[in-house]
């Protein structure tokens, strides 16, 4: 459904934020990516929709082949949802008109002009209540806390009626509360839906609950693909770059 295969990006400032990564993402999964600040979890998120482009390998999704194909990235982007850290909501708009916005990519330039159809409406009104933030459809966004400003990001990215969700530290500057509602919220309609979805994520404990797979990424390669499970505290050394324990040293 999504892959990318011989995946390098070496920034413009000569930084190789991701070099020879091949992965593909199951219909349907839940996969989080692991890794320590500057791994390249960002940038491997942003090449698979087409934010970042590559400058080695390819990025294929279901139905349009290579994402930079003419043609293919809109319809990628179209079907592909954005969860971010800091929301990226406009602030001084409703809490309806943010989650408005993601309907945009299913209309002509033109038609964005127009005030927003019935249809559109609807579904965004749909989506606010499936993130329980129905009765702040009319309220400024700037006005809701941080973790209720999140759901209007996920609201926003379910209004896409994406069959992909790309989320980038979501619950990072939650507090731990928040963070776990809003994750349990993120996992419960992807798997709702049947959305693929791709996390990055700083807690692990949050990560093993529930990822049905983890991506360990460390200084721009995957050193970990596994199931949950499966992943084992020599595993996080390596993902975290820490030296093995006195029990390790000690085999
Ligand atoms: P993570 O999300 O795991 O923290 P990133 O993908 O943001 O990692 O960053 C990977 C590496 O690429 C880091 O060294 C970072 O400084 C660098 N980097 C990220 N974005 C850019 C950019 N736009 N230009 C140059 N270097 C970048």
């Amino acid at each position: 459904m999504l892959s990318v295969r011989d995946l390098g990006v070496r920034y413009a400032n000569g930084v190789q934020a991701l070099s020879a990564t091949t992965l593909s993402f199951r219909p349907g999964e839940f996969t989080v990516l692991l890794g320590p600040s500057g791994a390249g979890k960002s940038t491997l998120l942003r090449c698979l929709n087409g934010l970042v482009r590559p400058t080695a390998g390819t990025v294929s999704a279901e139905g349009t082949g290579d994402i930079h194909h003419p043609g293919a990235l809109r319809a990628h982007r179209r079907r592909t949802g954005m969860i971010f850290q800091q929301h990226q909501l406009i602030g001084r708009l409703s809490v309806l008109r943010n989650v408005l916005t993601g309907r945009l990519g299913h209309h002509s330039t033109l038609r964005t002009f127009l005030p927003a159809p019935h249809a559109d409406r609807l579904i965004a009104l749909d989506c606010l209540d499936r993130v329980g933030l129905l009765d702040k459809a009319l309220a400024r966004v700037d006005q809701l806390s941080g973790g209720q400003q999140q759901r209007v990001g996920i609201a926003r990215a379910i209004a896409q009626r994406p069959a992909i969700v790309l989320a980038d530290e979501p619950v990072a500057s939650l507090d731990p509360a928040s963070a776990e509602q809003v994750l349990d919220l993120i996992h419960g309609i992807c798997k709702a839906d049947g959305i693929t979805a791709v996390v990055s994520l700083h807690q692990i404990e949050l990560a093993r609950r529930f990822a049905d797979r983890l991506v360990g990424v460390c200084a721009g390669r995957v050193v970990f693909d596994g199931r949950a499970g499966e992943l084992r505290q020599a595993d996080l050394d390596r993902i975290y770059r820490r030296p093995p324990g006195p029990a390790a040293q000690a085999a």
